[in-house]
């Protein structure tokens, strides 16, 4: 006989960091809960949705990559920050009903906070990427009142897709796309209060969006990779007086947002981040 379950759902999940917190979440406050990671090829997702549905004692899900879009026509309904942004990484259950619902916002919201530590959000910021997790970043900082954006992507053409989108949603925003081209992001980079890293670059091979050039000193740099350690972008732009910040807090802040949602409690922050920490540990290579 299972008892009550919450599924991450991604593929591959074997290294990801949510079951640890998440588990140590629901022991810490009794809830009898398994935080079960379930590796779903492409092929299989329809099906597994169709059980999750079916199985009253799946209390939701998290859902990460590659599935976080292509998830979201296989559910019942959208939360309007899952529609915003078109992906979903939490499900909560409705009775038979499955609503996808977004974290990321809240998670990185939540972790430029943390950065900005009280201090004013910055005029302009430069975002790298137009991803989902760009996405989220970007309805992140409209709603901490950014007001100049630079959005650099390496297919420009997303960039300049996600810029129209924005120009009808939140039209009192400046907003540009930029090329992804070394000089032209060092100038950006240099003039931005704010630069937020969200592509895949650095997360396997410590690769760098930006040369060491572009960072500064009076700058805040939020990296949503995360890796055990300092990414090499948090790295290079501590190093030239930036703060700098890479993607735990966010990932931490995103499992605890989806934690509150799936039982209606606020989350132990604290023991998830014991947690995290210990797992970050001894996943370091
Ligand atoms: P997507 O697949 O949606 O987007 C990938 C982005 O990376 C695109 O902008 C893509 O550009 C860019 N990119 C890929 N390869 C290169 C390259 N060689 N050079 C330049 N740009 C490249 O992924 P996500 O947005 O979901 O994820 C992006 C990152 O954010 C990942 O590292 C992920 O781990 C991290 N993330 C962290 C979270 C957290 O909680 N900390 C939450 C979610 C994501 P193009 O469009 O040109 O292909």
């Amino acid at each position: 006989m299972s008892g009550r379950r919450i599924l991450l759902l991604g593929h591959p999940v074997e290294h990801s960091l949510s079951p640890a917190f998440q588990q140590a979440a629901f022991d810490s406050i009794g809830l009898p809960v398994r935080y079960e990671a379930i590796d779903v090829p492409p092929a299989d997702l329809a099906r597994v949705v169709a059980e999750l549905r079916a199985d009253p004692m799946i209390m939701g899900a998290n859902v990460t990559v590659p599935h976080k879009e292509k998830i979201a026509p296989l559910l019942d309904s959208m939360t309007d920050d899952a529609i915003q942004i078109g992906a979903v990484n939490t499900i909560t259950r409705a009775g038979s009903r499955l609503v996808g619902r977004n974290t990321d916002i809240a998670g990185f919201r939540a972790a430029l906070d943390g950065l900005l530590d009280g201090r004013r959000t910055p005029r302009h910021a430069l975002v790298l990427g137009a991803g989902g997790a760009a996405k989220a970043a970007i309805a992140a900082l409209i709603s901490a009142g950014i007001a100049q954006l630079s959005i650099a992507n390496r297919h420009l053409a997303r960039a300049e897709r996600l810029v129209a989108e924005l120009r009808k949603s939140a039209p009192h925003l400046t907003v540009r796309a930029a090329p992804w081209h070394e000089g032209l992001l060092v100038e950006e980079a240099q003039v931005a209060g704010l630069v937020v890293h969200a592509t895949t670059l650095g997360l396997r091979d410590g690769a760098l969006a930006l040369p060491a050039a572009a960072f500064r000193a009076g700058q805040f740099v939020l990296d949503v990779v995360y890796t055990p350690g300092e990414t090499a972008l948090v790295h290079s732009a501590r190093a030239a007086g930036a703060e700098a910040a890479d993607g735990g807090e966010m990932l931490l802040l995103q499992g605890a947002a989806a934690f509150s949602l799936w039982t209606g409690r606020p989350a132990p922050l604290a023991v998830m981040r014991e947690a995290f920490n210990k797992a970050t540990q001894t996943s370091r290579p």
